[in-house]
């Protein structure tokens, strides 16, 4: 009996610390300094006030995140970026996690705000953390520091992702880009006549070399009987068409410029700001880029016809027969 009360007391204590740490931890958010460790956290330090203090070289990795992200590139392609050219972690490692870029591109600290008490304490006994559904009030804080990404940079990106997933579902695609450097088309090349994916092939020519080519993904489904009649198309076809579509618009110039000063003063955020990126692109090219391709092309459909519609990120779509 004792034992009962003795022990619901400890707990009663135990309660009220937790309470107690919460209102503390919450006050001195308030008065802008945090208690997060930044030790992992890439960007930013914290100087001896306790507040957030931007760390030049990580924020530089922080600001490239956003860009090629933002430039078409998925977390996956850039994490094998970032390995190969040896751009460090936190811990000076140059070992990056799809999970950490991802966490990163969602970040709101980077934009100068915070959003305290993204988790809490649930179980005061074993200090267990759950992440906050509404059960706390969350308190969200705007310009609480110094930003590393601007707000309009930070939710373009935002709306980027969302615009990702959108395609993925309307073209039924697992992925958004795959295996981007061997095969910068993956989920680029879509099926003018049933909307599906097309996939890439290796055949091999009459004079045994390989040929890449493209073919709808429903055409075989299910083996030995043919889906989707659409014709397939070579790869070089594509990058020719490509190009073509894009010196297209260099051509007319007046009326793209026209076109994208409008655009800027759309409400859609990631429209307005894609036009103000097309703006600086201005010049014909040449040869094929693969980084240019991923910052410019939505898709190119492909026709029974034989005709090509290249559509661009802009909105901007140009046939090719
Ligand atoms: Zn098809």
């Amino acid at each position: 009996m004792l034992l009962t009360i003795l022990s619901s007391l400890a707990q009663d204590e135990s309660r009220s610390i937790s309470e107690n740490t919460k209102w503390g931890i919450r006050r001195r958010y308030e008065n802008g300094e945090y208690g997060i460790s930044t030790k992992r956290f890439i960007g930013y330090d914290i100087d001896e006030d306790g507040k957030l203090k931007i760390n030049k070289e990580q924020s530089k990795v922080v600001k490239r995140l956003y860009a090629e992200y933002f430039n078409g590139k998925t977390v996956d392609y850039i994490k094998k970026i970032f390995e190969k050219e040896g751009v460090k972690n936190w811990n000076g490692e140059a070992k990056w996690q799809v999970s950490t870029l991802k966490s990163m591109l969602e970040n709101e600290k980077y934009k100068g705000d915070a959003l305290l008490q993204k988790s809490y304490t649930s179980d005061f006994l074993t200090k267990k953390r759950t992440k906050n559904k509404g059960e706390m009030q969350m308190c969200y804080i705007e310009e609480s520091h110094e930003a590393i990404i601007s707000p309009e940079i930070w939710e373009c990106v935002q709306l980027e992702t969302a615009r990702r997933a959108e395609y993925m579902k309307k073209h039924n695609l697992k992925s958004y880009s795959r295996n981007t450097e061997q095969n910068p088309f993956a989920s680029k090349v879509i099926c003018g006549e049933c909307g599906h994916a097309f996939s890439r092939k290796e055949w091999w020519d009459r004079y045994g070399g390989k040929r890449k080519i493209w073919q709808c993904g429903e055409r075989y489904k299910i083996k030995g009987v043919e889906g989707c009649l659409n014709r397939h198309t070579d790869e070089e076809t594509l990058i020719k068409a490509f190009m073509m579509a894009w010196n297209t618009l260099i051509e007319n110039k007046e009326a793209c410029f026209e076109k994208w000063k409008k655009q800027m003063e759309s409400e859609d955020l990631l429209k307005a700001y894609r036009a103000k990126e097309f703006m600086k692109y201005m010049s014909l090219i040449t040869e094929f880029n693969v980084d240019f391709m991923l910052k410019t092309l939505d898709h190119i459909s492909v026709f029974e016809s034989g005709m090509l519609t290249v559509v661009f990120l802009d909105g901007t779509e140009v046939e090719i027969k």
